[in-house]
């Protein structure tokens, strides 16, 4: 497996944990290049669901290392209980050997949630949605250089003078807000003790990784959201604070750019969006209940009700050209059994004018454009029982054919149900996707 990466095409949630546990059956190494606990991936086991939050999804394969990336912001708090409820079910963590973190990746603190939850009240109606985990502000706390990382926890003098760095500015915000201040010396204990317990997991993953490639083996990086929630390429200010598109991979692990030669990109069969934003194929009503109950459409991390609308073709496009994807898988082809004819936005309508239509997704203005539908044909046949392209219904299939000619990325595989076996191959009408044409043939000369 040359080095891949799988990130989700619109606004996360695409079903890519199971992709990724698919994947990494070939992979050495599985590797979180962003975001923080707020992601989670579902994975299906013996009929048992199992949600991953900061651990990357290959944890219940035996001989992958499992490796939360730099890029990742990292609630000690949490993977503390994240482990010991893997372990609890049964799944083998073990630090140091399956899994490990990035001793440059930041570490939220409790003072990150207390402000993610301020600056969510402060801005009233024009809230952003975030699940409230302090994941924001400590990227903030990243960018402004006042950030604690992981490597910070098991070097007490080095904890110290960070502690002291935020504390000053974070406790006297907390005042002047009307909360408690922090008190440093049990912070310190507090992150000193979870160091403790971390430390065999803690370690230079770049150089690691790096070293990897070089020996030849497979490593396998993991989106949290989708390309939509960017930071600089999403729908700004409605995105995650870190960089999850393909370009984060670099950013977030220590692996040279040129490393990447594979980028899967999954899209579910519609689109879905948690929290605030724009989005232009929204539904709702009766049918968009139908959809969110046909999908179970409920945050995997959260519980809310996903926001659910018809395929995007348009923002599709731009998340694939962007993010570079060779190749597409498609989820939950099985939930729109019934939910006929099935509508695809081909193209946005600008300001209500007929006569402006764009197929370019725009980084500004998405609230003022109109979706473009074509519509195809449903079909009533449950899809979840079928392993092959040929068993599907025509109009199925046709569906599938439809989109993939909208994203001119070849759609080689198709998921109908939420079991690893749950997947269709399929050889595409387009057999390269456009990275792939542009490098040389394996064993040619060049
Ligand atoms: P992720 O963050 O992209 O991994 O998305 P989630 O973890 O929220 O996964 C979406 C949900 O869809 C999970 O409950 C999966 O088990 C489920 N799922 C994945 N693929 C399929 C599919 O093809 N059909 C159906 N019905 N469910 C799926």
């Amino acid at each position: 497996m040359p080095t891949t990466c799988v990130i989700g095409l619109l606004w996360g949630d695409e079903g890519k944990g199971k992709i990724i546990d698919l994947l990494a059956g070939e992979a050495d190494w599985v590797v979180r290049y962003g975001g923080g606990h707020n992601a989670g991936h579902t994975l299906v086991r013996d009929g048992e669901r199992l949600v991953l939050h900061l651990v990357p999804s290959a944890i219940l394969r035996e001989g992958v290392r499992n490796v939360i990336g730099n890029g990742v912001v990292v609630d000690p708090f949490h993977l503390r209980d994240e482990i010991a409820g893997l372990r609890r079910r049964g799944v083998v963590v073990e630090l140091g050997r399956n899994l490990l973190v990035a001793e440059g990746a930041h570490v939220i603190l409790p003072v990150h949630r207390a402000l993610d939850g301020l600056s969510e009240r402060m801005r009233g109606d024009a809230k952003l949605g975030t699940t409230g985990r302090g994941i924001g502000p400590a990227y903030a706390d990243r960018a402004s250089r006042a950030g604690v990382r992981v490597g910070d926890l098991i070097r007490p003098a080095r904890l110290d003078a960070a502690l002291q760095r935020l504390l000053a500015e974070k406790n006297a915000i907390l005042v002047a807000c009307g909360a408690e201040p922090l008190d440093p010396a049990r912070l310190r204990d507090e992150l000193l003790e979870l160091g403790r317990s971390l430390r065999p997991a803690i370690a230079d993953v770049g150089s690691l990784l790096r070293d990897a490639r070089r020996r030849g083996e497979r490593i396998l990086c993991e989106g949290a959201q989708g390309v939509l929630l960017d930071v600089d390429h999403g729908t700004y200010p409605f995105v995650t604070s870190s960089s999850a598109s393909s370009g984060g991979v670099a950013v977030g692990t220590g692996l040279p750019p040129q490393s990447l030669e594979r980028v899967v990109g999954v899209v579910k069969a519609y689109a879905t969006r948690v929290g605030a934003g724009p989005f232009p194929t929204e539904l709702d009503g009766a049918f968009a209940h139908r959809l969110r109950e046909a999908g179970r459409e409920y945050g995997s991390t959260t519980g809310r009700p996903r926001r659910v609308g018809w395929f995007d073709a348009v923002a599709a496009r731009y998340a694939a050209e962007l993010s570079g994807t060779t190749e597409i898988v498609m989820t939950n082809l099985d939930v729109l059994r019934g939910m006929g004819p099935l509508r695809v936005a081909r193209a946005y309508q600008i300001h209500g004018d007929p006569r402006a239509e764009r197929v370019q997704f725009p980084l500004f203005d998405l609230d003022d454009v109109r979706p473009v539908f074509e519509e195809h044909q449903g079909f009533d046949e449950d899809l979840s029982g079928m392993r092959r392209w040929s068993e599907l219904p025509a109009a199925a299939r046709r569906y599938v054919e439809a989109v993939e000619a909208r994203l001119g990325v070849p759609i080689r595989t198709v998921s109908v149900g939420p079991g690893r076996d749950q997947v269709i191959r399929r050889d595409s009408a387009i057999p390269h996707a456009p990275a792939e044409r542009l490098r040389p043939a394996q064993g040619s000369s060049e």
